[in-house]
């Protein structure tokens, strides 16, 4: 099989320890902490009080602004109170703490029996995504109503599924195209539907050939409206610029989104969400995360309720604390170390990674070898960045493209000097944002 993009790397994947594990339904807790920040763009408001009662699917938080999405109920009880919790990115947000009265009551007009022959409009499959709450379930949480509301002069004429999964140690995506697939690809037919788009593609890396069979089928049984698309292994395949030339062969212009290439891309686990918040009314309440790595003794993959406590999933799964030298939110190579186990699941949590080898390493300096720049796919000088980044010369780095960095880590996980770059790259986005920002207030203020 052919290398379809530039750059990549090789981890092992360790995919073995949690592949095999059926999803299964993680106990509801008694008590669930569902976060008003669970994707890119302004937290949600919450709009129930203390003492509310609620129903399972009940609107919480109502967007806080055009890139935002509402918040739903998971369980159905009362409100206990209004407070604040730790996001995996290291902030604290805003959460509705709800005590499950353990009866799982749905909202009313919720959770209805499917009627897959009901044709839907374009405008009614965005007011559901909208309505639901769906965000990019792949771990990127850019609210998914957004994203398939692109300006008229943008024409999306190919719709493509995510089910790379290329991430090490997950397999929440995995397992739900093997149990799932009719609902990922009828969430792909309303993708389709919604941009009127000539072509449809799912992506799947070559070390999951089952699951790849199973969507080839489910394809063809359904009239061939799309294609299975088998693609080398090779991280990181599932970035969305990677993942739109593999499948199209099309580049997105730097500093550009898939919408300049004419593309939308999707998780598979957003698509099976966009089926059942149009088919079945249910909100986005619950996604699938696998718990996994040396710390657990029984890795897994849970559908699990948005709020419950990392930590009762992690036992249910034989977290060992003091084995596990590092916890990871997501994968390791792009998500996010954090020493809490209390925090909550929310929409964007693909996995828990607990890892028994997570040596903590002094960096040297640059060798000059070249390997970062060899495993760039964005096709950057990443030593640059790390030589600005070291100094604190953050601001430097704007005349070198560092907007185009996807953040996917290669260039971290290759360098021998285990230099931080990728976590270099991020401050100094954030300081040169930052900087922007200020520029921008500072130049409406003279006007
Ligand atoms: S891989 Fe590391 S040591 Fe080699 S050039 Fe890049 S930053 Fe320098
Ligand atoms: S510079 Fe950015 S895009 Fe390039 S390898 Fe590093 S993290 Fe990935």
């Amino acid at each position: 099989m052919k290398k379809v993009f530039r750059g990549g790397v090789h981890p092992h994947d360790f995919k073995e320890l949690s592949k095999d594990c059926a999803i299964t339904d993680a106990p509801v807790p008694e008590e669930l902490v569902v976060p008003l920040q669970q994707h890119i763009g302004a937290p949600a408001k919450a709009c129930v009080a203390v003492g509310d009662e609620v129903k399972r699917g009940q609107v919480i938080a109502e967007p806080g602004g055009f890139v935002s999405a509402a918040i739903h109920s998971p369980v159905s009880g009362k409100v206990k109170k209004l407070d604040t919790t730790l996001h995996p990115m290291g902030m604290t947000c805003q959460a509705v703490v709800i005590t499950n009265d353990g009866e799982d009551q749905w909202a009313e007009g919720c959770n209805i029996e499917p009627d897959e022959s009901k044709e839907f409009t374009s405008e009614e499959i965005v007011a559901a995504v909208k309505w639901a709450g769906i965000v990019g379930m792949g771990g990127a949480t850019f609210p998914t109503h957004v994203k398939l509301s692109p300006p008229p002069e943008k024409k999306i004429d190919t719709v493509i599924l995510n089910g790379v999964e290329c991430e090490p140690y997950l397999t929440a995506d995995y397992r739900l195209m093997l149990e799932s697939p009719r609902t990922i690809c009828l969430g792909l037919k309303l993708l389709k539907k919604v941009f009127n788009a000539e072509n449809a593609y799912i992506g799947i890396e070559a070390n999951k050939p089952d699951a790849y069979e199973v969507i080839k089928m489910t394809l063809a049984e359904m009239g061939g409206f799309a294609e299975a698309v088998l693609l080398p292994v090779m991280y990181p395949q599932g970035a969305e610029k990677q993942l739109i030339y593999a499948c199209t062969q099309r580049e997105v212009p730097t500093g550009g989104l898939p919408m300049d290439a004419g593309a939308c891309v999707q998780n598979v686990g957003t698509a099976h969400a966009i089926y059942e918040a149009v088919y079945c009314k249910r909100p986005l309440t619950e996604r699938i995360t696998t718990v996994t790595g040396r710390g657990v003794s029984k890795p897994a993959n849970y559908r699990v309720r948005i709020g419950t406590p990392a930590k009762s999933i992690l036992e249910l799964s034989g977290f060992d604390e003091d084995k596990t030298q590092k916890l990871i939110y997501g994968g390791p190579m792009m998500g996010a170390a954090h020493f809490d186990i209390e925090l909550p699941v929310n929409k964007g949590m693909s996995g828990i990674v607990a890892m028994t080898d997570a040596k903590a390493f002094i960096h040297g300096p640059c060798i000059r070898c070249g390997r970062c720049v060899d495993v760039c796919p964005a096709g950057l000088i990443p030593s640059e960045y790390s030589i600005y980044g070291e100094k604190g010369m953050y601001l430097e780095t704007a005349g070198i493209d560092i907007m185009d960095c996807i953040e996917c880590g290669a260039c971290t996980y290759i360098c021998p000097a285990r230099r931080p770059i990728v976590q270099w790259i991020k401050v100094s986005k954030a300081e040169l944002a930052k900087e922007r920002a200020r520029a921008a207030a500072a130049a409406a203020d003279k006007k």
